[in-house]
């Protein structure tokens, strides 16, 4: 029982350690990168079905080149944006974004721009981008954004903090664009560690105010939404009118993504820019559309890498952005207490099969099943509720308890059997080696004897009159005799010796490498050692009593364990014969 408690108390001193260890910051770092790439993994292997009502209007290598050759420039001039738009509004689409910024540029012609920033005037359904950034303040005077454009955020989260989303400077658009509408969102991004970016800010901060992110402006207007205050409750979510949003600790939203580039259709700008300039047509129906203008040409640098694209255009992932919030299907993660708990249940469970079961292939077939099922049950979450739960923790955690288990086991195991060999090879009363352990040794004994050319001793021993002994003081007195005669011998031989119960109150010492001389001097200083003694019969009571001793050796006596045996048995008789007490 005891045993069992302290094994217990070292599994979990051990889990403990195991815990400790996954919690160390390098380990954890590694083990989040591990888990970055399930979700990458899961989010390939389901693609989703992207909303069709939005369309990417792209200056792609092609319309690259086109815009080079016509106007020997990019950026284009501004005038055509502005021709562009009249000619999209007439299909009346729901809005038109641009994942693009505006800023003044020794390039770009004051009337053209002019003619560009009316139209955010004249359509209200027209957005356009900033970016934050942490260059240098002394540089760059960071300037004022109007109150129009913040808004209010209370965080009542612990786990988030904006510190990553919080920046210095702003390079700011045309002033004509800034002052005519509200329609401007931040373009800021949030990247993991490995550079790959599976999350979207919602709201950047600057200057103690919060800029929410043009995709969120854009999706909030498409939904119809027009809030200003906002509240992220303590599980981490964005409340927002008829629905919530997970945001991570850096109060990004983790998106959900529909496939690999091109998920959305893509027309061409230059097609456009044909359109109003020489009247051609463009076979694509804008009505009731959500437009994106961004670039993807590789010359133009807006490429990032996503779980679902190594090369993946940043309009794209504000198209991504709009249609998780128009679908409402942004991911959630799993709360990490869960994930602790979780994996702690597993982790016990596949403790408890390794220590219980003892098929090795039924302890690993139900190992892999648990965890299989666990990963199955991950994968189908997040397709059907959009849940992240962490797979590599609780797999690490599981790996290393079953496989402490097995050692624990075998370690017990080991032990069990060296009990059960002591047990089978001693006697319970005088802890001697048994009957049957003399037997095999004295087998081994002749052997060795034989193969070696040396020679060995045996002693027999018997307690005189012990049966008269036994009448006198009671049985309980005699088996004490006999545990302490069992006393006398052990300490009166060399360890290599073996001492055995013979049967009854007989004893046995087999004596290796030992001459008959030696042997009959052991037997000697034995017989009177036990003369000597004073046995303690119980509390009160001391008695004496005498062993009669019988001595033979290899190969004078015998060369087989049964002539041995005789011969000693003979040599004890006489013993016995010739007054007891006493060697022969
Ligand atoms: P002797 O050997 O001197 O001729 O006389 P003895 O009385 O010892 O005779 P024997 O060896 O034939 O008798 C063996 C007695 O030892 C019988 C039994 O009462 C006692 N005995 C045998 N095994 C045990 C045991 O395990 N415990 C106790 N208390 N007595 C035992
Ligand atoms: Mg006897
Ligand atoms: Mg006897």
């Amino acid at each position: 029982m005891l045993k069992k408690v302290l094994y217990g108390i070292w599994i979990v001193i051990f889990l403990l350690f195991v815990i400790y260890t996954a919690h160390s910051a390098n380990f954890n770092t590694f083990l989040d990168f591990l888990e970055n790439k399930t979700f990458d993994l899961r989010q390939n292997m389901l693609p989703k079905k992207a909303n069709s009502s939005i369309v990417i209007v792209a200056v792609d290598d092609a319309s690259y080149e086109y815009i080079l050759d016509k106007y020997g420039e990019w950026p284009l001039p501004r005038d055509i944006y502005a021709k562009i738009i009249d000619y999209l509004e007439a299909q009346s689409p729901k809005s038109i974004a641009f994942d693009m910024m505006f800023v003044k540029s020794l390039k770009s012609k004051q009337d053209a721009d002019l003619t560009f920033t009316n139209v955010f005037k004249k359509y209200n359904n027209i957005y356009t981008a900033m970016n934050l950034d942490n260059q240098s303040v002394e540089l760059r005077f960071p300037a004022a954004l109007p109150d129009k454009l913040s808004v209010n955020v209370q965080n009542m989260s612990k786990n988030i903090d904006f510190d990553s989303l919080t920046f210095q400077n702003c390079r700011s658009i045309l002033p004509e664009i800034i002052n005519s509408t509200e329609n401007i969102g931040m373009i800021n991004v949030s990247r993991s560690d490995d550079g790959i970016l599976r999350k979207m800010p919602v709201f950047v901060k600057y200057q103690g105010k919060f800029y929410p992110q043009l995709a969120f402006k854009v999706g909030m207007g498409l939904l119809g939404q027009n809030q200003k205050d906002f509240v992220i409750d303590k599980k981490s979510n964005l409340i927002l009118h008829d629905r919530k949003i997970y945001l991570d600790t850096d109060g990004s939203a983790i998106l959900n993504w529909y496939g690999s580039t091109g998920t959305y259709r893509q027309i061409p700008i230059y097609m456009l820019i044909k359109a109003v300039e020489e009247g051609s047509k463009v076979d694509y129906d804008f009505s009731g559309k959500t437009i994106y203008f961004g670039t993807t040409a590789s010359s133009l640098f807006d490429i990032k890498t996503v779980p679902v694209a190594k090369v993946y255009p940043g309009v794209e992932i504000q198209a991504t952005y709009v249609n998780n919030l128009l679908d409402n299907n942004f991911i959630k993660r799993i709360d990490k207490r869960i994930t602790t708990a979780l994996s702690i249940i597993l982790a016990i469970i596949t403790g408890l099969i390794v220590i219980k079961l003892t098929s090795a292939a039924v302890v690993s077939l139900s190992f892999v099943s648990i965890y299989s099922a666990y990963i199955i049950t991950a994968y189908y979450l997040m397709k059907y509720q959009n849940l992240w739960v962490d797979i590599v923790y609780p797999l690490v955690l599981g790996i290393l308890v079953f496989i402490s288990a097995f050692i624990i086991k075998y370690i017990i195991k080991s032990r069990d059997f060296d009990k059960q060999y002591l047990l089978a090879t001693t006697d319970g009363l005088t802890e001697l080696y048994n009957h049957r352990y003399f037997q095999e040794q004295m087998k081994m004994q002749v052997e060795q004897s034989k193969r070696y050319n040396t020679t060995f001793s045996l002693i027999i021993i018997d307690i005189d009159y012990f049966k008269k002994f036994n009448d006198t003081f009671g049985h309980q007195a005699g088996d004490s005799v006999l545990r302490q005669v069992a006393q006398i011998l052990k300490t009166n031989v060399r360890a290599t010796d073996i001492v055995c119960r013979y049967g009854g109150e007989e004893m046995s010492i087999i004596l290796p490498n030992t001459h008959k001389d030696i042997s009959l001097s052991t037997a000697e200083k034995i017989c009177k050692r036990v003369a000597e003694k004073r046995f303690k019969i119980n509390n009160s009571q001391e008695g004496k009593v005498t062993i009669s001793l019988g001595v033979s050796s290899y190969p004078q006596d015998g060369v087989t364990p049964s002539e041995l045996i005789d011969a000693a048995d003979r040599r004890l008789y006489q013993s016995k014969n010739n007054g007891r007490n006493q060697v022969n």
